[in-house]
Formats: C-alpha cells, structure tokens, sequence
C-alpha cells in the first residue's frame, strides 16, 4: 500500500533533509502533543553533538522514503511514539502503522532509535513504541541505542538509570529538599536531599558523594564576549599527541559553550604552564613579558605568580581582563585549560534511615578577591540554585558515590566521640541516625558523644532541633556545642574536649571509644589532635612522644579517623 500525505505540502522528508542540511530526523505519534514537544526538543538538541535535526509529522509525509534515508550521510531517524488507548497508534501515526504492518519494506542501512510514550498502570503500556523498535528492526534497519521506555506515571520521562554509576557515568539524582539551615548571618549553609530512587546505588554513613556541577553562565558569557567568538559554534577537539589515550580532551562534538560550562576548569587560577602557552597571544610586550615571567621559575617569577595569581585568586576571566591585549584563539584556550572536576561532600545520612535519599550539608564559598571582584565557588552556588521544582522540571544533579574507610565502629556497643565543627558535622548526621536506627532495632549502644562548634548560637547552630531531639531521646549521649563568638575570647571544640578530660580519656583509655575528626584540614584537624595528645599527657602520665605514639596506634586501629577537606 502505497501512503496516501494528506497535505499538499513538501511530502518528501528526504528531499527536506537534503534542501535543509538535516541529517536527523525525529518523528513523532502524538496525540495530546508531548511526543511532538520532545521532537522538537531532541530536534533542537541536536546540534549540541554537532548535528542537524528536525522534527516531523508521519501524516505528513511520504513514510516509504525511510528506506532511502541512508541517502543523507550520517543520518538517524528517531521515533518519539505515543501509545493511545487500548494500545493504539495515534492518530498521526495510525496511516504509519497500518503501512509497517503490511508492508515488506527494506529498511537495510537505515539507522534509528525509539522512544516510547505512555504511562505504565495501563496494560498496553508503551505498545506502540515496542511495536515500532520491533518492527523496524524486522526490516533491516540498525536500531543505534535501546528502546526508551517513558512512562507519565512515575514523571519519569528519562531512559531508565543504569547503574553501576561512577564518575564516567554519574546518576541523575533529583533535588527534593534544599533549605538554608543558618537562621542569621551573611554565609549560607544549607541542606540538601538527593532523590537515587531506583538507582540501585546504595551508600554507608560516613561515605563521600561527588557531584558534577557547571559553570557560571556569567563568566562563560564574558569570556565568549572577552574573544569575540560565537559560543554556539560545533567544534571538535582532538589530541594530536598520539600516545594520548583519549582521542578529544572531553566529549566532542560540542559547542564553546559547552566546553566552558560542563567541561573546562574556568575558575581555579590557571597554572604557570598555562600562562606560559598564553603569554605568545599578548600582543603588549609588557603584558608578554609579565606572563613570561609569571611562568618561569626565577624567584621574582614565582613570587609574582604568587601575589598576583594565587593570592588575588586571578581566574582565566580576571587574568583575560586584566591583560588587555591577551586574547588568545579559544581552541587554544579550551585546550589548555584543565578539566572542570567533580566536588566531594561528606554524605549526612545514614541508609538505614534514608535508604533512597542522600543528604548534603554545605556552606556557600563566596568571598572577595584582594583585586575587588567577588569569586564564588562553582559547585555551592550552582547547588544553592537548585531547586526542587523548576518551572514544573526536577532539578538534577550528576552524582556518584565514592566510598571511604569513615566509619562506625564494628560493635555498637563501643563508644564513639565525633568531632565536627561547622560543616563537619554533616558526617555525624549520619552516623548519629545510624545510632538512633541501632537503638530502635533492639541493639545495645554504646555512649555517642558530639563535640559541636559554629560562630553564635543563634545564627549558626546547624540542625539544632534535630540535635537537641537527639539528646533528648538519648541517642546522642552527649551534645556538646562551643560558640567561638558569643563572648570575648574563642571557645572552640578543643576547648570543651580538655574541659571534658576526664570522661574524655575514660571513654578513649579504658571503654574503647572510636575517635572521629571532620571539617577544617588547615587549623581545626590539627589543634584537636593537639587537644588529644594533651589530655593523654595529662591522665595517661605519658610525655609528649609517648602521647603521639599512642594516638598513632589508634589511628593505625582504626580508632581514630579523619575526614577533612581545606
Ligand atoms: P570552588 O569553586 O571549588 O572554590 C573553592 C576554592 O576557592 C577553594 O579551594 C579556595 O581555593 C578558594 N577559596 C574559598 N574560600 C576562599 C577565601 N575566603 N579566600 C580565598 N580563596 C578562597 N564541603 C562542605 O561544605 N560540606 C561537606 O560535607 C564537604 N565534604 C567534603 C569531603 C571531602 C572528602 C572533600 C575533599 C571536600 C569536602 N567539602 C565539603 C568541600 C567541597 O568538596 C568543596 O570544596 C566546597 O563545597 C567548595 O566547592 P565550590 O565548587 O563551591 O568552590
Ligand atoms: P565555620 O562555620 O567557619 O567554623 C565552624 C567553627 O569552627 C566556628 O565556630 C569557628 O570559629 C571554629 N574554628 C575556627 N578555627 C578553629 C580551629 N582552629 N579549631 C577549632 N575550631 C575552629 O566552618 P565551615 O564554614 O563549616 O568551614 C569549615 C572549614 O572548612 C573552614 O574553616 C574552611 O577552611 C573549610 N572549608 C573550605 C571550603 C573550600 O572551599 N575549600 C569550603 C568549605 C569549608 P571562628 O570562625 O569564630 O574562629
């Protein structure tokens, strides 16, 4: 049977690819319009991986071309097909149908891919999708990538997650909650949760979650206008070193501006190697030899680097602003610059309590620069950004699980003194849950004692309410918090471990208590060591390196762990 376009328009889909430079095309059974707004969507999408697309209506063209479609170099044709009621094609779909069904076309060459439509609480869920993958495939044509199976129900329009995830291919995990836990002050501190429902990823109190984020707009923007480039160009970047064993430096085709916002480290000041590749687009010989100089390893170089990279925090923005006549080639640039990294958080829950949910607590890094300009962290800001819904989308973050030796003791019934000012408490969340979980499932527990530190107590004391239950319950054995500035001189959490010395020591020397350390690496980590070693100078009569020694053996026990980032 021959297919009968029911417009007097162009039918020849083949004849508009060509005409129009399109190498995909994305059919499309809709009834109610959501497969036609994906179409259009992947259409549109296509030019991010450096192809062409367009979106189209099966009724209104002549569907016997398929098999010619390998006419057009580098084609695919994509189906976005709704199921309708009992099972049935849409109507825009139905004449398509009838026509696979009888027809004995040869489809050899022909590329494509499904996407299937429909909603999984009814019985013929996505038949006509399947229908069509099968079909196709029946007829020669090379199905590229598995069927997608939508499904309305679940508001899971996304392919299905495959695990296992890791930092090559992190899961999608929906914002569900993200709320600002300081009540006062400048700073801001929040929490948030991670929907890994059917992820199948599965964590332990005490792990790390990486997560993916993307840069700036603002400063992308800036640099494609420092450049005087078209962000939206398709390139393609290849490693020309040949013992390279990644062919591009990251996923290509791509645009600039992909390049920049997912991919390239835009923000951390760039490297003396860096610069030195720059310095030859300088056309100001001040500013040449300025770079030069920044990038060789004369002591005046260095401390130049020094002063006006490293300590003004210079990103590629400020170093481009700053040295007016450098405006190197982009491709250069994008080749040079260091991949943009993912950002580790201390995972605050425990999966025995919250089995599908990973919770993140983080302080917002925004700070300014001695040369007037206000950085702000990549990762924080974007996350502070996502909320729950945005305009009726899940907001996602790309994560994955990297596991850490942070852990509760074996036994329950040791004791554990967690140690966490600030943002170091996020650990001790969970591991405060997983107590609590212990305690409810019949277990004997052992004393959990916290020592809690944040600037006032009105403004700062993160997850108070929650805490402060705790105690009350008797899951946390002890809380105890040390304001720094509520009154004239610092009270920090050191402070209240020596004023403690006695249970201190008792739970350490003689119940076999776990040590744990989070948050501040540069000062924090060491001072409560330092806190350590004194209080066993103090009650266990040793001199110092007898006190060293035996906080060395807890640690090499397994008795004394760190988690601390600077
Ligand atoms: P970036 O864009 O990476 O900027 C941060 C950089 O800015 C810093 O490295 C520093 O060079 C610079 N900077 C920051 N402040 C200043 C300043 N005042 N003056 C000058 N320069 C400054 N963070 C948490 O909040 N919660 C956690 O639970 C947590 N857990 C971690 C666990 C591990 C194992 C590690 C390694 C890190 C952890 N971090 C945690 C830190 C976290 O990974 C990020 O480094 C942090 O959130 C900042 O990321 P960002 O992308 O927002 O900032
Ligand atoms: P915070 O709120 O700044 O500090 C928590 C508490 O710790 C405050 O009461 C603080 O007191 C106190 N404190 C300061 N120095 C201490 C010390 N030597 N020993 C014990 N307590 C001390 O903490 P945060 O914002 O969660 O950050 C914790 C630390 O992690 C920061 O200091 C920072 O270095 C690091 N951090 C780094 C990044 C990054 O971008 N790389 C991001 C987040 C955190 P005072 O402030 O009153 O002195």
């Amino acid at each position: 049977k021959k297919l009968e376009p029911q417009t007097t328009r162009e039918t020849s889909f083949i004849g508009k690819m060509k005409k129009t430079g399109k190498n995909i095309v994305v059919f499309y059974g809709s009834q109610t319009g959501t497969a036609e707004e994906f179409a259009n969507r992947l259409a549109k999408d296509a030019h991010r991986y450096g192809m062409k697309g367009m979106a189209a209506d099966p009724e209104e063209y002549d569907m016997s071309e398929l098999s010619r479609l390998t006419e057009v170099e580098n084609s695919i044709a994509i189906f976005c097909m709704a199921t309708y009621g009992e099972g049935d094609p849409t109507d825009n779909a139905q004449d398509f149908y009838d026509w696979l069904q009888e027809g004995d076309a040869d489809f050899s060459g022909v590329k494509y891919t499904v996407f299937a439509l429909g909603n999984k609480t009814y019985e013929h869920y996505n038949s006509m999708g399947k229908y069509v993958d099968k079909r196709l495939a029946e007829l020669g044509a090379r199905r590229i990538f598995d069927l997608g199976m939508g499904d309305d129900d679940g508001k899971a329009y996304h392919h299905k997650p495959v695990g296992p995830f890791d930092s090559k291919n992190p899961f999608l995990a929906a914002v569900t909650v993200n709320r600002k836990l300081n009540k006062a002050g400048d700073r801001h501190l929040m929490h948030l949760e991670l929907d890994i429902t059917g992820s199948k990823i599965r964590y332990e109190s005490g792990d790390h979650v990486a997560v993916y984020p993307i840069n700036d707009s603002v400063i992308v923007n800036r640099i494609g206008d420092l450049l005087g480039v078209d962000l939206d160009t398709v390139i393609s970047l290849n490693n020309l070193d040949e013992e390279s064993n990644k062919k591009h430096p990251f996923p290509c085709p791509s645009t600039y501006r992909t390049a920049l916002t997912h991919y390239l480290d835009i923000t951390n000041p760039p490297r003396t190697n860096v610069l030195y590749e720059l310095a030859q687009y300088a056309t100001e010989p001040k500013d040449q030899e300025n770079m030069r100089k920044m990038a060789s390893s004369s002591p005046e170089g260095k401390a130049l680097y020094q002063s006006w990279v490293l300590d003004s925090c210079r990103n590629i923005l400020a170093i481009l602003e700053d040295f007016p006549s450098l405006r190197p080639p982009i491709d250069h640039l994008c080749e040079l610059l260091p991949r943009l990294q993912a950002r580790y958080y201390s995972i605050a829950s425990s999966s025995k309590v919250h089995a599908n949910s990973i919770h993140i607590c983080a302080v917002v890094v925004e700070y300014e620069t001695k040369t007037g300009r206000v950085n702000k962290g990549v990762a924080t800001n974007w996350l502070k950004n996502k909320m729950p819904t945005d305009n009726g989308h899940k907001a996602t973050v790309p994560m994955y699980i990297r596991k850490s030796q942070f852990r509760l003791p074996f036994k329950s019934t040791n004791p554990v003194i967690m140690v966490g000012p600030g943002t170091g408490i996020a650990p001790f969340m969970g591991f405060v849950q997983e107590r609590g979980w212990l305690k409810e499932q019949g277990k004997d527990v052992g004393d959990t004692v916290l020592y809690y530190g944040c600037r006032y107590k009105k403004e700062d004391f993160l997850y108070q309410e929650e805490l402060e239950e705790f105690e009350k319950t008797g899951v946390l054995t002890a809380l105890n918090v040390a304001f720094s500035r509520d009154q004239a001189e610092k009270v920090y959490v050191q402070h209240l471990l020596k004023k403690n010395k006695e249970a201190v020591w008792r739970l350490v020397h003689s119940d076999n208590a776990h040590i744990y350390i989070c948050g501040d690496a540069r000062n924090m980590a060491r001072d409560v060591q330092n806190a350590f070693y004194e209080i066993a100078e103090e009650l266990g009569g040793l001199s110092r390196s007898q006190a060293v020694d035996y906080v060395k053996k807890l640690m090499t026990k397994g008795r004394y762990s760190q988690d601390v980032w600077s």
